[in-house]
C-alpha cells in the first residue's frame, strides 16, 4: 500500500547516500526542494513516509512539514538534519514528525527508522 518513500534534500550527496541505503529495499522518489516534494505528495498517494532535510533554500523543512501534515495528515515524516540542535528537532516533532536522524548518519540508523515507520 503506502510503501513509497519520498526523500527531500537539497544536497545531492545526501540524496545519493539515502538511495544507496534504501534503494534495494524500497521504492524511492528523490527531490531537492519543498515545492517539488509537495507536488510529489499530491501526485503519489502511495507515499507513506518522507525523509526530509531541514536546511534548504526557499522553504525550509519545518515549513514544508507543516504544509505536508495539512495536506496529508496520514503521511509519516522523519527529519534528517545536520543541525544538532535539539530545539529544531523537537520543534519538528511538535509539528508532527515521527522522529529525526542526525547527519552524518549510519546505514543501520536509517534502515531501522524506516522499518519501524513503514508497516
Ligand atoms: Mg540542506
Amino acid at each position: 500500500m503506502s510503501q513509497k518513500i519520498l526523500i527531500v534534500d537539497d544536497e545531492e550527496g545526501i540524496r545519493e547516500s539515502l538511495k544507496l541505503i534504501l534503494g534495494d529495499h524500497y521504492e524511492l522518489i528523490l527531490t531537492e526542494s519543498g515545492i517539488q516534494a509537495l507536488s510529489c505528495l499530491d501526485n503519489a498517494p502511495d507515499i507513506g513516509l518522507v525523509l526530509m532535510d531541514i536546511k534548504m533554500p526557499k522553504m525550509n523543512g519545518l515549513e514544508i512539514l507543516k504544509e505536508m501534515k495539512a495536506r496529508r495528515p496520514d503521511v509519516k515524516v522523519i527529519i534528517v538534519t545536520g543541525y544538532k540542535s535539539v530545539e529544531t528537532a523537537s520543534e519538528a516533532v511538535n509539528l508532527g514528525a515521527v522522529g529525526y536522524i542526525v547527519k552524518p548518519f549510519k546505514s543501520e540508523e536509517v534502515l531501522e527508522a524506516v522499518k519501524s515507520n513503514l508497516k
